[in-house]
């Protein structure tokens, strides 16, 4: 990499934030910190701007704002609170901005980095699953550049032929299949909120965790690589790759098959967007294949994971469903994560909500956000009626 590029880190605190920042940290001097953000977790946040000194903090949270303020009293790091600080932060004008807050509170300040025209790297799925259109529109309006985070599509970035579209054939999803790949329903009827975000490959934050146990995430990303790619809903397949080295495939018409492998460490494909259109050195195992030996392969079973059809429904009928979908899902997992309804019930919940909930497409990012807040009432409804 050549110029200093700014940053800012929507998330900083997460999973993916901590990430970038790892890698951040081990080259300091070609990145210039501009604004980080978090949710709630002021000690983080506070730690983190002590370290990596940007112009800006932010904390979602109002009311821990003096909190943040005292714990960066002498630094010269200014501060700021709220959800519209949020999005204003986003809209600081850095060169590359990650977009890795988790859920669809990520939608507005990851429109806002958009509307700057920069380089967004995009973690936070659920705001293009929601708003997905409406994001792609912005983001060709004002020549920004998207690149993606998520590890799958990150990896057909990579293979994709983006200046002859037409000769791809197919894109292939890999997924791991999560935690209870080999459970049947009932023991999955069972499982707790910990065994749930235990990943067998990846390191994560609980949300995902769980959508990967679910098979959710591969749902809601089916819907992301929809909107990321010029390909209909018929030309991305799903394959269950249990050792996550594959992280997903293009093919092409004439039977070639491009693929991206790597282990499975998020900073690879951070890594990627973080120098793009160079690269840069990570600190991350490399792959040795004798040792792996062997890789396998099995169709996802929809039966046992439901929320894969369900996703792949929404994105068919189009319209407020992924929005929709996304919603009653994240209400679904955070009912989950507090031991308020089982494991199973996440799905049986966005099934009932999609059922209830039928509005007209949104034109708009706030009809997205009501549509949103129409579906969380209707769900938090919903799973209020499963005994657990
Ligand atoms: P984490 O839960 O680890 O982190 C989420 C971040 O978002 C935290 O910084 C959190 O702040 C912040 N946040 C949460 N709620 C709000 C809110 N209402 N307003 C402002 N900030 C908020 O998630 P991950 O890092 O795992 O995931 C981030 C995104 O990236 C998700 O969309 C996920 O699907 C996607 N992704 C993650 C991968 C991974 O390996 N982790 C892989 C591929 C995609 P605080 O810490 O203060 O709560
Ligand atoms: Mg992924």
């Amino acid at each position: 990499m050549s110029a200093r590029r700014s940053v800012t880190i929507l998330g900083a605190t997460g999973s993916v934030g901590r990430s970038t920042l790892d890698l951040i940290g081990r080259d300091p001097e070609r990145f210039e910190m501009v604004a980080l953000t978090a949710g709630r977790d002021v000690e983080g946040l506070v730690e983190l701007a002590r370290r990596f000194r940007p112009r800006l903090a932010v904390i979602g949270d109002e009311g821990a704002h003096s909190r943040l303020s005292d714990g960066l009293a002498g630094t010269g790091i200014e501060t700021a609170a709220g959800a519209e600080a949020i999005v204003e932060a986003a809209g600081s004008g850095a060169d590359w901005t990650m977009a890795a807050i988790v859920g669809t509170a990520g939608l507005k300040p990851a429109l806002r980095a958009l509307e700057g025209g920069g380089t967004l790297a995009f973690a936070n799925k659920e705001a293009l699953v929601s708003a997905g259109e409406l994001m792609m529109r912005v983001a060709t309006a004002t020549g920004a550049t998207l690149l993606p985070v998520d590890s799958e599509h990150n990896a057909i970035f990579q293979c994709f032929d983006r200046e002859r579209p037409g000769s791809v054939r197919r894109i292939i999803l890999t997924a791991s299949g999560g935690p209870f790949r080999e459970r049947s329903r009932d023991e999955m009827r069972r499982v707790t909120p910990a065994e749930a975000v235990a990943h067998p490959n990846w390191s994560m934050g609980a949300k995902i965790s769980v959508d990967c146990a679910t098979l959710m995430n591969k749902g809601l990303e089916l819907i992301e690589a929809y909107h990321l790619f010029p390909l209909g809903i018929d030309a991305i397949d799903i394959v269950v790759h249990p050792q996550s080295v594959i992280h997903s495939l293009v093919e092409y018409v004439d039977g070639s098959v491009l693929a991206q492998l790597g282990a499975p460490d998020m900073r690879i494909p951070i890594a990627y967007t973080l120098a793009w259109p160079d690269r840069m050195e990570t600190p991350c195992e490399r792959l040795d294949l004798v040792k792996i030996g062997s890789l396998d392969f099995e169709a996802p079973d929809e039966i046992r994971f439901p929320a894969l059809g369900l996703a792949r429904a929404a994105l068919a009928q189009g319209g407020a469903k992924p929005a929709i979908l996304n919603a009653a899902n994240e209400i679904g997992v955070a009912s989950f994560l507090e031991s308020r309804i089982g494991f199973l019930d996440i799905a049986a919940v966005v099934g009932e909500v999609l059922a209830a909930c039928d509005p007209p497409a949104p034109t708009s990012i706030d009809e997205v956000l009501e549509i949103d807040r129409q579906a969380r009432r209707v769900a938090a409804e919903i799973a209020g009626k499963f005994s657990f």
